[in-house]
């Protein structure tokens, strides 16, 4: 069954489909829109969990595919879930790593699942729905995805190229095995959550315990105890570049009780607005949408709230960071150009991180130059504050009504328009 009161709706924006709400996880709240951070391997690349909190950060999303060829899922979940293995103590999010497994060559699909060789020792493996859903189960995240099987598997790089056959028949293994992630993740769900040590310690029944309230604010740690909430489930949209498969696969979801929705298979949010709005008008307004690893571009958050989008992920702020590529409100620079070696100002005037209240822009040049490990450290502590900051401002325009304001005001001065 789906959660009732897993999302709540606080305000929505007249004349757009964006609105601001509250996720109730196991692992505390999160206030939407809201970045999720990505955190691949069970890691923010160069970042501490704290360092993430510090950030504003109000939930990591982790890779099934990855984090089931290393450590081990039945590892993390010994460590007491994927939130208290990385330290984080906070909500999680998993992707199932359908794209990941259907990118690699050799991929073999069937109608029961997908079996390929580890990209890490050559090992053969085959994920299906039922293994995919036992996997994040123990992971512990609170927020799994189904497996889906993207537009394109097996030459992910030239989906494009797609058939229109091919297309049609990925989009219906989706769906078939989403309804079956979907009874598996209920089964799975039948039990009580394992008991974790405070529990015990702390006396009571467990079902004492899972009656408490959730948390009081945004990412609130819940450390040691499980909420009255279960995990949730989000089935994921796919249909490509194919706007009747976009719409057939909305409805198809809309009609599956599933807790939320995964968009998937789109990248750049001005090319993919058509698809988000249609998919996110036929898509229940009660229900949660993630969209899977969307694009770089700060327009892409604007243009996906304002299409109905409440939570996104991205690898692109660390990345780019890792890369000295910065964001500043006067766009992006790249910090290893020749002009930053004298540059003493920060990396933006306008920033609040750590790197930007403590460091200038030479600093960092010369981090990156010396290629000192501390470069990707400050660089992504102000990548991530950059993007997670620019979210929570969009999501207080659109409670104060100031969402237009805003956006136009931001974009000016991002794209020097
Ligand atoms: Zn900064």
């Amino acid at each position: 069954m789906a959660l009732t009161n897993f999302f709540e709706i606080r305000t929505k924006l007249p004349g757009s489909l964006a609105r601001t709400g509250v996720l109730s996880t196991p692992h505390g709240l999160i206030h939407t829109p809201a970045f999720i951070v990505a955190g691949t391997k069970a890691a923010v690349k160069a970042l501490t969990a704290a360092q993430v909190s510090q950030l504003g950060g109000q939930a990591i999303l982790s890779n099934t595919y990855h984090l089931i060829l290393q450590p081990g899922t039945e590892l993390i979940q010994q460590a007491g879930g994927l939130a208290e293995f990385m330290g984080w103590h906070r909500p999680t999010f998993t992707d199932s790593g359908g794209f990941q497994i259907m990118s690699l060559p050799g991929v073999k699909i069937t109608p029961d699942g997908a079996t390929f060789r580890s990209h890490i020792n050559g090992d053969q493996l085959t994920i299906t729905p039922e293994s995919s859903m036992q996997a994040q189960h123990q992971i512990g995240s609170d927020i799994h995805m189904a497996f889906d099987c993207p537009i394109g598997y097996g030459n992910a790089a030239t989906a494009a190229k797609t058939t229109r056959q091919n297309a049609e028949q990925t989009l219906h293994l989706t769906h078939t095995w989403a309804e079956r992630c979907l009874i598996e993740h209920e089964r799975l769900n039948g039990d009580l959550p394992e008991l974790v040590q405070s529990d015990v310690s702390e006396g009571g029944s467990p079902r004492e315990k899972r009656d408490r309230p959730v948390a009081t604010g945004a990412g609130d740690a819940v450390r040691g105890w499980t909420s009255s909430c279960k995990s949730c489930l989000y089935g994921v949209v796919q249909g490509g570049e194919y706007m009747d498969l976009r719409q057939q696969s909305a409805t198809y979801f809309a009609n599956q009780p599933f807790d939320g929705y995964g968009i998937g298979g789109m990248y750049m949010a001005e090319k993919s607005q058509k698809y988000l709005r249609a998919v996110n008008q036929i898509l229940p307004e009660t229900k949660p949408r993630h969209w899977l690893g969307m694009g770089a571009e700060p327009i892409d958050l604007f243009v996906g709230i304002e299409l109905g989008i409440d939570t996104f992920d991205c690898v692109a702020p660390t990345r780019q960071a890792r890369n000295g590529a910065l964001y500043t409100h006067q766009g992006r620079i790249n910090i290893q150009n020749a002009k930053y070696r004298t540059d003493f100002t920060p990396i933006d005037q306008d920033c609040d991180c750590y790197a930007c209240q403590n460091f200038t822009k030479a600093y960092l040049a010369h981090l990156f130059r010396a290629k000192e490990i501390l470069a990707p450290v400050l660089a992504s502590i102000h990548n991530e504050r950059f993007v997670v900051r620019t979210v929570d401002q969009i999501r207080a325009s659109i409670e104060s009504g100031t969402f237009h304001q805003f956006k136009t005001q931001f974009l000016n001065t991002y794209y020097q328009a």
